[in-house]
């Protein structure tokens, strides 16, 4: 049993803020706020009027970003990387050439 609810509302072909251009997709910077932090997306997916430049973020991404900040602890990543440190701490040899 499988059940996917579309919750989404559909991207439409027409603007609906002029009713006149057309929405196409594109990059808008988005700006968001979680927990009293600022969290800024430069290249965020969104649809764009191309007539008055209305802009409709992407639902999928909004979702996908406001999982990624609510969840910081738990990254969307299919393989949990492993827990190994790149460089080996250099262990200073202490010198023992002291006559016993
Ligand atoms: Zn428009």
């Amino acid at each position: 049993m499988k059940r996917t609810p579309k919750t989404f509302p559909e991207i439409p072909e027409v603007c609906p803020h002029c009713y006149f251009g057309r929405i196409q997709p594109g990059k808008r910077s988005f700006a968001a706020r979680t927990n009293g932090k600022p969290v800024m997306v430069p290249d965020f997916p969104a649809w764009i009027c191309d007539v008055c430049g209305f802009t409709i973020y992407d639902p999928t991404s909004l979702i996908n970003l406001q999982r990624l900040l609510t969840n910081p602890a738990k990254p969307y990543l299919p393989h949990p990387a492993p827990k190994t440190p790149k460089t080996k701490p250099a262990k200073p040899r202490p010198q023992t050439d002291q006559p016993v």
